[in-house]
């Protein structure tokens, strides 16, 4: 397969989590790659700043203030793509509690965002995909929290692995119209939601990366950025329905 097969120039990504870490860096190399990039999040400034970052390397982007709990208002932003090649749902959040300490609002807040925030994008792609005969791609974001079930990740994990169940359905269900669906299990990424979340456990994960996992160091989002590419792209056209684990060669939540 030519290199050319990681070419996007014409067609039209959509990308929720857009604002920072991850999401940003996909924006920005899935735009660098030559596709028109609808960038999505509930933070405007981060926004902005993504949009800023395609325009000075001479890309298109446009977008979208909204949060992805919001059915409607994410249906409405990915129409208005009219013709959409790539969705990338990215946007996530993380939150930690043991089991016997998790309520109820911290299940629904983390299912809502995590699970059914990315179902709504995939839905919504699926159907103008379908509806416009595009035989396009879509990546979702799960994660190692599938693998090691880690302390304190009932939420995170569950929404995750919710991801992953997601992914291989909607895959049987669309392959024979030529739409792929995959999905990305990242082990430990340097982003705003790692440093955010626990200093001391960002130190230690740091720490011990470097000393025993086979790349020797923690992922950036540019690790996630490029894998996005492939997935998004014809260099994949062969692979539908899989989980692909950008990790360093350890699973880590
Ligand atoms: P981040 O916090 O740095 O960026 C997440 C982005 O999603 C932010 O811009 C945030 O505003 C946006 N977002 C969150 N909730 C939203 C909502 N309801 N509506 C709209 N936008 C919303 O996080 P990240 O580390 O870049 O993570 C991106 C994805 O990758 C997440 O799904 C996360 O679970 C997953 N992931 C991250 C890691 C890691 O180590 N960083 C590992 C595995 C998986």
């Amino acid at each position: 397969m030519p290199l050319t097969a990681y070419d996007l120039t014409g067609r039209t990504a959509f990308v929720t989590g857009a604002a920072a870490g991850i999401g940003r860096a996909s924006a920005v190399l899935l735009a660098e790659a030559g596709a028109r990039v609808h960038c999505a999040d509930r933070d405007a400034d981060g926004l902005h700043g993504t949009a800023e970052l395609i325009e000075k390397r001479g890309g298109t982007a446009r977008t979208h203030v909204l949060d992805v709990t919001d059915r409607a208002a994410l249906a409405e932003a990915i129409r208005s793509c009219e013709r959409l090649d790539v969705m990338a749902a990215i946007a996530g959040i993380m939150h930690s509690s043991p089991v016997l300490e998790t309520r109820d609002e911290d299940l629904d807040r983390v299912l809502n965002v995590n699970f059914k925030g990315v179902l709504y994008a995939c839905q919504e792609a699926a159907r103008l995909m379908l509806a416009r005969d595009v035989r396009g791609s879509i990546v979702t974001m799960a994660s190692g929290a599938v693998d090691t079930g880690g302390p304190g990740l009932l939420c995170y994990g569950a929404a995750k692995a919710a991801v992953v169940q997601l992914t291989k359905t909607l895959a049987n269900e669309v392959g024979r119209h030529g739409i792929r669906v995959n999905s990305i299990a990242p082990g430990w990424i340097r982003t705003p939601m790692t440093e955010r979340h626990d200093q001391q456990a960002q130190a230690h994960t740091e720490g011990m990366m470097s000393r025993m996992a086979p790349l020797g160091r923690v992922g950036e989002p540019d690790d996630v950025a490029h894998a996005v590419l492939y997935l998004a792209s014809d260099a994949s056209a062969f692979t539908t329905g899989q989980i692909l684990r950008p990790n360093g060669g350890v699973a880590m939540p």
